[in-house]
C-alpha cells in the first residue's frame, strides 16, 4: 500500500480534466449540506486507494468535505446534462438530478478518480425530486457496490456515507443521506444520446475525443478511433452482463441513463440477487412488465448498444456500427460459458459446454435450490455423494454429464475444490441481509462494520455469520424494493 497519504484536503490533487474538455457539459450548482452531519461509515481501503488516510476522513474538515460543504480554490460543485431511454422512452432532459461533480483525484500512480456527491440537494436536472438520496437506499449503494468489487464486477464505488437529520418524503418520511461516490467515470450512454439527439455535432465529437483521449490514450491518433471506441463500449458491456448474469445480479433499471461508457456498474436503486434461479425474477416492484427482469438483462444490454450505437451515426459507417454491436451476443455468450465452467471446476470451455450449461440451468429451475448455495455446496463436496438429499433428484441428469465432462481433464479433487471457493460466494448480498443492515445501522457494537467486511470477502467462511449466508425466510421474501430512493 502506497505510504504517502495527504495529511490535508488541500493537499489533494484535484484536476477536472472531463471540465476543462468539456464545458458544455455542466451546470455550476450550489450544493445544500446535511444538518448535523455524522459520518456513517468510510470505506478505508478505497481511501487508501486514493491515498486518502481514512482516519483524516473522519475528522472535522473532511467531515464537511463529505457533505458536500466545504469549497476551496480550484474546486467547482457541478451537475451534468444527459438524456436516455427509460423504460424504453426517450426522455430529452434528464441530468444530475441529485449529484455533483467535485473533481478528480490523481494518484501518485498517475491514476484518476472522479469523486461525485449523490443527495447533495437541487440541481437545474432535479425536475420534480428534491435533490436527496435516503440513507436506505445509500446503504444499498455502498454495500453493494464495494460488495461487487469484491465478487470481481467492474462498479462505481462508494468513499462514505454522511447522514443529516434533515428528512425527506418518500412513501414515509426518512432520513437524508449524502454518498461519495467514486469512479473513473460516471459518463453515461445519455451523455452521448444528449448532444447526438440535439444534432450538436461538434460538441458530440468533443465528448468522444474526450473519453478517447483519457481513457482509451491507445486509440488516439487511429483514424477509425470512434469504431474502436464503439467497440470497446460493446466488449466492456457485454462482458459486465455476463458477469451479472453468472453471479445472479439483476440490476432493476437498465434504463440509457444508467449504463455506464466505460463498462461498470452504475446507478445502484431497486437492484437484488436471485436466491433460486429464475429468469423471470423482477426486483424492481415498479418494473410492472418485466422489462429489467433477471433473464431479460442480456438482450436489455443489445438494446441499450443499440440506443448508443445510432448516436455513432454521425461520425462512423454505419455498417461498421452494425457490425460492432453484432460482436455483442458472441463476446457475451464466451464469457458466460467460461464463468459457469469456472464455476464447475472446469478448466476450459469445450464444444459442448454448452448442453452441460443448459441442462444445469434447467435442473437449477426445477429443484428450486437456491443459486448461491448450489454452487458453494458443490465447490466444497465430493459433488454427489455429499449432495443436499432433498435436491438429489432434480440433479442426476446434471451429474451424470458432469461426471462424463470431468473426465476430459486432469484434476485433483481437494485442488478443484479449492479453486471452486474462490470463484463461488458463500455470501451474496440478498435483499433479507441489505434490509437487516439498514434497519440497524444505528446499533453500535459493529455490525454495520462486520457486514461490509463479509460482503467484501465473500468467498471466505465466516463459520461464526453462517446464517448471513442463508436464503430468506418467507417472511423476508416479501421485502419490497422500487425505483423511489
Ligand atoms: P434513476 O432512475 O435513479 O436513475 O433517476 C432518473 C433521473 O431522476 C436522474 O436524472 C436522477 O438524477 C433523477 N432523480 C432521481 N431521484 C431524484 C431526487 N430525489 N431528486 C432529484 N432528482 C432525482
Ligand atoms: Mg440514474
Amino acid at each position: 500500500m502506497d505510504k504517502k497519504i495527504p495529511k490535508k484536503i488541500t493537499e489533494l490533487d484535484f484536476q477536472n480534466r472531463l471540465r476543462l474538455r468539456c464545458p458544455f457539459l455542466f451546470e455550476k450548482v450550489q450544493s445544500s449540506p446535511l444538518k448535523n452531519p455524522k459520518l456513517l461509515h468510510v470505506n478505508r481501503s478505497l481511501a487508501y486507494e486514493l491515498e486518502i488516510s481514512p482516519d483524516e476522513l473522519s475528522k472535522g474538515s473532511f467531515l464537511n468535505l463529505l457533505n458536500a460543504d466545504l469549497l476551496f480554490e480550484g474546486l467547482l460543485y457541478e451537475s451534468t446534462y444527459y438524456s436516455g431511454h427509460q423504460f424504453g422512452h426517450y426522455v430529452a432532459r434528464l441530468g444530475d438530478g441529485r449529484a455533483l461533480m467535485l473533481g478528480e483525484i490523481k494518484t501518485t500512480q498517475g491514476h484518476f478518480f472522479e469523486l461525485q456527491f449523490k443527495g447533495s440537494g437541487k440541481t437545474p436536472f432535479s425536475r420534480m425530486g428534491d435533490g436527496r438520496a435516503v440513507v436506505r437506499s445509500s446503504i444499498r449503494e455502498y454495500l453493494a457496490s464495494a460488495h461487487l468489487k469484491a465478487l470481481g464486477i467492474p462498479t462505481t464505488e462508494a468513499l462514505s456515507i454522511v447522514v443529516g437529520s434533515d428528512l425527506v418524503y418518500r412513501e414515509e418520511i426518512e432520513k437524508a443521506s449524502i454518498t461519495t461516490r467514486v469512479a473513473e467515470s460516471f459518463l453515461r450512454f445519455g451523455h452521448f444520446e444528449y448532444f447526438s439527439n440535439l444534432e450538436d455535432k461538434s460538441n458530440y465529437i468533443r465528448l468522444l475525443e474526450f473519453v478517447i483521449d483519457a481513457y482509451f490514450p491507445a486509440f488516439s491518433k487511429h483514424p477509425n478511433r470512434y469504431i474502436l471506441l464503439f467497440q470497446e463500449v460493446v466488449k466492456r458491456t457485454a462482458l459486465l452482463f455476463a458477469k451479472w448474469q453468472s453471479v445472479g445480479f439483476c440490476h432493476g433499471v437498465l434504463n440509457t441513463d444508467n449504463m455506464s461508457i466505460l463498462g461498470l456498474t452504475i446507478d445502484y436503486g431497486p437492484y437484488g440477487f436471485i436466491n433460486k434461479f429464475d429468469p423471470s425474477f423482477i426486483c424492481n416492484h415498479s418494473d410492472h412488465e418485466g422489462r429489467y427482469s433477471f433473464g431479460n438483462q442480456p438482450f436489455i444490454g443489445l438494446w441499450n448498444l443499440e440506443k448508443l450505437s445510432h448516436t455513432f451515426e454521425i461520425v462512423a459507417d454505419s455498417k461498421d456500427i452494425e457490425r460492432t454491436l453484432n460482436s455483442y451476443s458472441s463476446i457475451f455468450n464466451f464469457e458466460y460459458r467460461r464463468l459457469l465452467i469456472n464455476k464447475l471446476g472446469l478448466n476450459e470451455t469445450l464444444d459442448g459446454d454448452d448442453d452441460l450449461i443448459q441442462c444445469l440451468l434447467n435442473c437449477l429451475i426445477v429443484s428450486k435450490m437456491d443459486y448461491t448455495q448450489f454452487f458453494r455446496e458443490i465447490s466444497k463436496n465430493n459433488y454427489f455423494s455429499e449432495f443436499d438429499n432433498n435436491y438429489k433428484k432434480d440433479f442426476e441428469l446434471f451429474f451424470e454429464k458432469l461426471e462424463i465432462r470431468l473426465r476430459t481433464q486432469n484434476y485433483n479433487l481437494e485442488e478443484r475444490s479449492k479453486k471452486m471457493l474462490k470463484v463461488n460466494p458463500k455470501f451474496i448480498l440478498r435483499n433479507h441481509i441489505a434490509q437487516f443492515v439498514i434497519e440497524n445501522h444505528e446499533l453500535k457494537g459493529g455490525l454495520f462494520e462486520k457486514i461490509f467486511d463479509i460482503l467484501n470477502s465473500p468467498y471466505d467462511e465466516w463459520p461464526e455469520f453462517d446464517y448471513l449466508s442463508k436464503p430468506p425466510s418467507e417472511i423476508e421474501k416479501n421485502i419490497i424494493v422500487s425505483c423511489s430512493s
